[in-house]
């Protein structure tokens, strides 16, 4: 995997909002940092988990990487191509390669259209195929993501939600995109769906050679879902590795707290890693030195007046295992996440992941 080309190279994104106060002579008062110098590589047919807490920055970024926002410094390239310079009729071809799938599917498609011309429409915009064609890929479509032909004249509250989450792959697929961001693309259905999902986006990458953005909270879906995995926290990457490294030997506090936070049984487990306490910080004013600091069980002096760089690990993970603490190579060792470390009812949701394919739900 690691020798595939790169397809999306991320470097130094960031994204701030001007705070004002006052209604006619508005002065501005701070500066919310949503991304604060995010960068990464996603390669051909590799999953990258974005991780963290709500309002960390990461659907920010999955939306910068879009171009549906704008930076407000940092540099994306798209199979070389500049994303942030990009203009006009470049910026249309970047954007039908690189597709979203949102978290809320019912609120991502217009209730008034039927669902075969939702799926339709981005062909209509980028002027692919004629009407015909267009509604020959439709009942194509809605067969891979495992629906029938006859649901393309049937309207989206007519469909489970697992189902509205599926006419959302089908139409982010209809223009044959070559990433796919998919931001929380579970989160908001039951388990067992999840799990149906979860399986056909695999199915599809293999299929197509597709590369995901996977934005998610979820370490269930990611264990299972990502090849790589970024973990953020306030606007920042705090740690990346390939998923083996991470779960097996996790180097930054934040990764293990998160970590910790997935149910275990066995009272020997219990209590060697806290979860993570507090809530996060405010982006309008983030603290000084480590911004973790303030909920570290580790932290020192040193954490409070130095801004730890993301550095490589000499610990473990091998290339390409960075994390960004101080403290990193002296922590203490944590237990692995494994499926038999995990409470029954974790399991049960972990074998979904990893069983057989499910029939789609009806
Ligand atoms: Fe904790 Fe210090 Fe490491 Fe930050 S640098 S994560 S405060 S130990």
């Amino acid at each position: 995997m690691s020798e595939a080309a790169p397809l999306l190279e991320v470097e130094d994104i960031a994204k701030h909002y001007p705070v004002r106060k006052g209604l006619l002579r508005a002065r501005r008062i701070g500066t919310v940092r949503a991304v604060d110098g995010v960068s990464f590589v996603l390669r051909r047919g590799e999953t990258l988990a974005l991780v963290g807490e709500s309002g960390c920055g990461k659907s920010t970024t999955a939306r910068l990487v879009m171009r549906l926002i704008e930076p407000s410094a940092g540099r994306i390239r798209f199979d070389g191509q500049d994303v942030t310079e990009a203009r006009g009729g470049a910026l249309r071809q970047l954007r039908r390669r690189m597709q979203i799938v949102f978290q809320d599917p019912y609120a991502s498609l217009n209730p008034r259209l039927a669902v075969g011309d939702a799926i339709a429409e981005p062909m209509a915009v980028h002027g692919i195929g004629t009407g015909t064609e267009r509604r020959a890929r439709v009942q194509e479509l809605l067969r891979l993501v495992g629906l029938q032909p006859f649901h393309a004249g049937r309207y989206p509250h007519e469909f489970s939600g697992g189902q509205r989450q599926r006419i959302g792959i089908a139409r982010a697929l209809s223009v044959r995109p070559e990433l796919l961001v998919c931001d929380e693309p579970v989160s908001a259905l039951d388990v067992s769906i999840q799990a149906q999902v979860v399986n056909l986006l695999r199915d599809l990458q293999v299929r197509f050679g597709l590369s995901y953005l996977l934005i998610a909270h979820d370490l269930a879906v990611v264990k299972h879902a990502a090849d790589r995995i970024a973990v953020m926290y306030l606007g920042r990457i705090v740690e990346t590795a390939d998923k083996r490294a991470l779960f097996a030997a996790p180097r930054h506090p934040y990764t293990r707290a998160l970590l910790a936070a997935v149910p275990r049984p066995d009272p020997a487990l219990r209590g060697r890693v806290r979860p993570i306490g507090g809530d996060p910080p405010s982006p309008l004013d983030p603290p000084p030195g480590c911004h973790f600091h303030t909920r570290c069980p580790h932290a020192e002096p040193v954490c409070a007046r130095e801004d730890p760089p993301l550095r490589p690990m000499a610990t473990n993970g091998g290339a390409g295992h960075l994390a960004a603490c101080h403290l990193a190579e002296r922590l203490p060792p944590v237990p692995p996440v494994a499926a038999e470390a995990i409470s029954p009812t974790a399991a049960r949701r972990l074998a979904l992941f990893t069983g057989a394919r499910a029939a789609p739900e009806g």
